[in-house]
C-alpha cells in the first residue's frame, strides 16, 4: 500500500522514514519552490505522519483540496485513483476532526466507498496518517460480522467507511444514527452509479444532516453523475485533475488479436515469455474469472483470484498475499480490483477487452507507476471490435498490435475491413442489405477472421512477435496499427456497448 505511484506532482523520499526537514530541503534543492504539504494548512501530528510515509510534495489534487477542504467548503473532485486522492481528503479530515469528540452510535464522518477493498484501503490510509492523533474509525462493509461492527459504533467512533449496502442494513437495524455526520466523502462516484449503488447512496445522503460538509470524487463525470453531484454538493470548488482518458506514458501498450479458443494458450504464452513480477488478469465476468484462474493454476502458475462473489475473508486474504508477492498472478473481474493500490506492479492482462473503455484506462493504469516501466498487455477476437474502438478512440491512438509465437495469426485489420463494407454499402445504396442488419444498427462484420498475409496490408502494420528481442520490441512500440493516421471511420460515432453481462 505505501508504494511509490505514477503521482504527477507527489514524490516521495527515497527512503520512506524520511521526516519534514529531509521534505524542506528537498524543496530547496530541486530549484524552483515547490508546495510543501506545510504550506496547505495541515496541523503538525498529520504532518508528520506525511513525512513518515515519505511523500516529499503533495500531488495536484492534494495541492488544491486540502486547503479548501480545511475551509470547509464543498469539492467536486474529477480524479482517478492512483492521483493521490485519498489523501486529499483524509489528511484534512483528521485535522477538521480534532476538535469534539464521538458519541456511540454517532460517527461524525461518513466515507462512503463501491467496494469492500476500496474502503479497507481508506481505512488503512487513515491509520496510516492518524498515527499522532487520537482517532477512531469502524470499517462498516458486507461480508463481516455485524455484531463486531454494532459493538465498535458503540464504542463511539469519529468517521465511519462504509459500503453503502451494508450501511443501510446496520440502520435500519437501529445500530446507527447519521445525525451527528458533518463531512461525508462519497468516493468513486461513478462506480457506484455501475454498481447499480446510486439509489442507497440517495437514501443514506436523505438521512444525514443538510447542513454538512461533502466531498464527492468520481473518476469521470457523466451527466447521471453530475445530477447527483448537483444534488448533494452546495457551491462546490471543481478540482480535475487529469483527463480520465489519459494513459501514462510509461505504460508499453500492446493487442494480441487471437481466436477465441487460443485466448487461454495465448496468455500462458505471454505470462511465460515476459519478465512478470506480478501481475493483475481482467475478466469481463465473474465465472470467467474462476475459469481462468482454475485453468492457470492447472498449468502450473501461482496465481489468485478475486471477485465480487467470494467471501469477505478470502477476499481480504488473497489480496494481502498478492501484495506479500505470495501470489504472483491475480486473475480479477474490474469491480473486485477496482481502485486497488499495488506496488510496482510489472504486467496487466486484459482476458477480456473491456465493455466499456474507461475500464481499458483504469485496467492498465494499475502498471507504470512512479515513473516505473509496466506492460499491459489485451487479448481480443475480431468480436470486441467496437468495444476496441471505443478504447482506441478513448486513449486518442491504437493499440500497437502484436503476435504471440506459434499461435495462428488472426488478421488484425477486422476493423478495416468493416470500414470497408460500410463504404461499399454507402456507395451502392440500392444493393440489398445483409440479413443480419437491423435498422439503425451498424452492420458487423460475420466473416472468419482470415489468416494474416491473406489481406492486403497497410504499410507499417507489421505484428511484432512476443519473444521478439527487446530491439525489435523497442520498434514495435512505434508501429501505432494505421501508420500513424487515424483512419475516418474512428472518428464516426460508436455504438456504446451494452452493460449487461458483467
Ligand atoms: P490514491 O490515488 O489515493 O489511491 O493514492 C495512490 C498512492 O499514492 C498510495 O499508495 C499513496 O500512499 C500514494 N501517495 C499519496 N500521496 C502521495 C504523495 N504526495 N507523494 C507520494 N505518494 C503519495
Amino acid at each position: 500500500m505505501n508504494d511509490p505511484t505514477s503521482l504527477s506532482g507527489g514524490d516521495r523520499a527515497p527512503d520512506a522514514a524520511s521526516t519534514l526537514p529531509a521534505i524542506a530541503a528537498a524543496s530547496a534543492d530541486a530549484g524552483p519552490p515547490r508546495t510543501t504539504f506545510a504550506d496547505l494548512g495541515l496541523s503538525e501530528p498529520v504532518l508528520r505522519a506525511v513525512a513518515d510515509a515519505g511523500y516529499l510534495h503533495p500531488t495536484p489534487i492534494q495541492e488544491q483540496a486540502i486547503p479548501v477542504v480545511l475551509m470547509g467548503r464543498d469539492v467536486l473532485g474529477c480524479a482517478q485513483t492512483g492521483t493521490g486522492k485519498t489523501a486529499s481528503f483524509t489528511l484534512p479530515m483528521l485535522d477538521i476532526m480534532q476538535s469534539g469528540r464521538a458519541r456511540a452510535r454517532m460517527p461524525r464522518a461518513l466515507i462512503l466507498e463501491p467496494t469492500r477493498e476500496l474502503a479497507a484501503q481508506v481505512a488503512d490510509n487513515f491509520v496510516k496518517y492518524a498515527k499522532y492523533l487520537r482517532f477512531d474509525y469502524a470499517l462498516i462493509i458486507g461480508g463481516e460480522s455485524m455484531a463486531d461492527q454494532i459493538a465498535r459504533l458503540n464504542r463511539g467512533v469519529d468517521v465511519l467507511i462504509a459500503t453503502p449496502g451494508r450501511l443501510i442494513d446496520l440502520f435500519e437495524r437501529g445500530g446507527l444514527l447519521l445525525t451527528d455526520v458533518r463531512v461525508l466523502v462519497i468516493d468513486e462516484a461513478d462506480r457506484m452509479l455501475d454498481m447499480g449503488f446510486i439509489p442507497d447512496v440517495e437514501r443514506i445522503v436523505s438521512l444525514l444532516p443538510r447542513m454538512r460538509q461533502t466531498l464527492f470524487f468520481s473518476a469521470t463525470m457523466p451527466p447521471e453523475i453530475k445530477r447527483l453531484a448537483d444534488a448533494f454538493l452546495h457551491n462546490p470548488r471543481q478540482i480535475t485533475v487529469a483527463p480520465p482518458a489519459s494513459v501514462a506514458p510509461t505504460v508499453a501498450q500492446h493487442l494480441v488479436v487471437v481466436r477465441e479458443h487460443d485466448k487461454r494458450e495465448a496468455l500462458r504464452r505471454l505470462l511465460r515469455s515476459e519478465d512478470v513480477k506480478n501481475a493483475l488478469v481482467f475478466c469481463n465476468r465473474k465465472r470467467d474469472v474462476g475459469v481462468l484462474h482454475r485453468s492457470l493454476l492447472r498449468h502450473g502458475f501461482n496465481a489468485g483470484m478475486l471477485h465480487g462473489d467470494m467471501p469477505q475473508p478470502k477476499r481480504t486474504e488473497t489480496l494481502e498475499r498478492f501484495k506479500a508477492e505470495e501470489i504472483k498472478i491475480l486473475v480479477c473481474s474490474d469491480v473486485a480490483a477496482r481502485g486497488i493500490d499495488i506496488g510496482g506492479l510489472s504486467h496487466v492482462f486484459n482476458f477480456d477487452v473491456p465493455m466499456h473503455a474507461e475500464d481499458y484506462v483504469h485496467r492498465i493504469g494499475r502498471t507504470g507507476r512512479a515513473g516505473l516501466s509496466g506492460r499491459a498487455f489485451t487479448l481480443a477476437t475480431v468480436e470486441d471490435d467496437e468495444a476496441l474502438a471505443a478504447i482506441e478512440k478513448l486513449i486518442g491512438r491504437p493499440i500497437p498490435r502484436i503476435q504471440v509465437e506459434g499461435l495462428d495469426p488472426v488478421s488484425l485489420d477486422v476493423l478495416e475491413r468493416r470500414e470497408r463494407t460500410d463504404r461499399r454499402r454507402r456507395r451502392s445504396p440500392a444493393r440489398p442489405a445483409d440479413a443480419s442488419e437491423r435498422p439503425g444498427r451498424r452492420p458487423r462484420e460475420r466473416r472468419p477472421a482470415e489468416p494474416a498475409g491473406k489481406e492486403p496490408r497497410a504499410q507499417g502494420r507489421t505484428e511484432p512477435r512476443i519473444g521478439a528481442s527487446d530491439h525489435e520490441r523497442g520498434a514495435e512500440d512505434k508501429v501505432v496499427g494505421f501508420g500513424g493516421t487515424v483512419p475516418d471511420f474512428m472518428r464516426l460515432p460508436t455504438r456504446r456497448p451494452t452493460r449487461s453481462g458483467r
